[in-house]
């Protein structure tokens, strides 16, 4: 059978096509986190159709464990078997050695994604197990995939009672391992006593999160773990510390969360704005970027940019518009940057291509490939943008060397181009 596509196709009226996939399955965000924490067992409940890739793209991110799965497919979806042979999915998840939680990933499919929570064990053996919705068609991007699942073992394992971490902070984001510790270092000097990077490996750190001073977002789209901890009356710190503007400004929200000494605070955040801005001027940018991606930063990166002198016309992301997201929006319109495009696709980004005739392009691979086929610089976002260190001083002199050195070879991106354009080659 065919499938006819309308004929007032997006195309034909002058639009960009939005009917091609953009991403793979967002769940993977999900099971990333849940993968890698330290004596977790994941189990997935849905059809045996979204195992294949996933379990392929988990492993790809260094999971180095197998996600258990009860063989769904439509005979047995439809039989009404779910529930059983997910429940021995957990008991054999439980025998794992060391296993200490066991998260229940229910997916799109709808027989899957309505089981039923009290149908299922809340423990077995040493194991906690927690039901976690991931819808992933309706989640729309990997990135905020990783905040229902945060936000689903947050809900549970969180304990709020007890004495309360007053000078700790849980810093909220997947970043670069060198920069927490980093944070973590100049927090301190301020008086900070411990800091806690979720998503993490230690079920521990998500017990003791709700009791924290502060909860410090370092990126934009974890709206239900951010709202889970304002329902625990965890003051939440906006921003994030990007560049010398927004790296003085958290460190002063920070302090002032934290009912820190106002005078050392000031000092510490003083010192770090100095750092930062000899860094700027040592390495200053020039030329003009795009910043596209799916990794739900993109809006931090071009502030880093622009701050640095690079003209950041276009910015595009996976994420969704979002309160938490905003005030880089509105730094970075008010600095130049024309378009902000949410839920981006590909073919956005095409068009950003065409109109701004840019320097450089960070990018998905196949916008990055169009770059480069037309001798433009380009870098994969993901691998080569977001695999570095990025906040406060140290951060910020790591990626803009990166992007200096990239910007300088131009000529050897057109050199490419004609090498490849010339028919004897063809
Ligand atoms: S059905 Fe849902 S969970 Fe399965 S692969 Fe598709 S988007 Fe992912």
């Amino acid at each position: 059978m065919t499938t006819t596509i309308p004929l007032h196709s997006a195309q034909s009226e002058g639009k960009t096509c939005q009917l091609h996939p953009q991403s793979m399955c967002p769940a993977f965000g999900s099971l990333r986190i849940l993968t890698r924490i330290e004596g977790s067992h994941p189990v997935m409940a849905t059809d045996t159709g979204c195992l294949y890739g996933l379990t392929f793209v988990t492993h790809f991110y260094g999971a180095r464990k197998s996600i258990l799965a009860a063989h769904l497919g439509t005979a047995e979806l439809m039989s009404g078997e779910i529930v059983e042979s997910t429940r021995a999915a957990i008991e054999v998840a439980a025998q794992e050695p060391g296993c200490q939680l066991i998260p229940v990933v229910s997916l799109c499919v709808a027989e899957t994604a309505g089981l039923p929570e009290e149908m299922l064990p809340k423990r077995i053996g040493d194991a906690e197990v927690v039901l976690v919705r991931v819808p992933a068609y309706a989640i729309h991007s990997h990135p905020e995939a990783k905040d229902v699942a945060l936000a689903a073992l947050l809900n549970r394992l969180g304990d709020n009672q007890g004495a309360k971490d007053a000078k700790t902070v849980v810093l909220l984001g997947e970043v670069f391992p060198a920069d927490p510790l980093a944070i973590d270092g100049v927090l301190r000097r301020m008086g900070v006593e411990a800091t806690i990077t979720l998503p993490g490996r230690a079920i521990e750190d998500l017990r003791r999160a709700p009791r924290v001073g502060a909860l410090a977002p370092l990126h934009p789209f974890y709206k239900e773990t951010t709202a889970l901890f304002r329902s625990w009356q965890v003051p939440v710190v906006g921003g994030a510390p990007v560049g010398a503007t927004g790296s003085y400004a958290w460190l002063k929200s920070v302090g002032s969360a934290l009912n820190l000494d106002p005078a050392l605070v000031n000092q510490v955040a003083e010192e770090e704005r100095e750092l930062a801005q000899s860094i700027l001027k040592a390495q200053p940018i020039s030329g003009r970027i795009l910043v596209t991606g799916y990794e739900g930063t993109e809006l931090a990166y071009a502030r880093l940019l622009v701050e640095a002198g690079a003209e950041v016309p276009y910015v595009s992301t996976s994420i969704g518009a979002d309160p938490l997201v905003l005030p880089d929006e509105m730094w970075l319109r008010a600095r130049g940057t024309k378009e902000v495009v949410y839920r981006k696709s590909l073919e956005d980004d095409m068009v950003a291509l065409n109109k701004y005739s840019p320097d450089l392009v960070f990018g998905t691979t196949p916008f990055a490939s169009e770059a480069k086929k037309r001798g433009i610089p380009a870098m994969y976002f993901t691998n080569q943008l977001a695999s570095r260190p990025f906040f406060l001083s140290g951060g910020m002199a790591a990626t803009l060397s990166f992007i200096n050195q990239t910007l300088g070879r131009s000529e050897r991106y057109q050199w490419m181009q004609e090498f490849f354009a010339e028919p004897s080659r063809a």
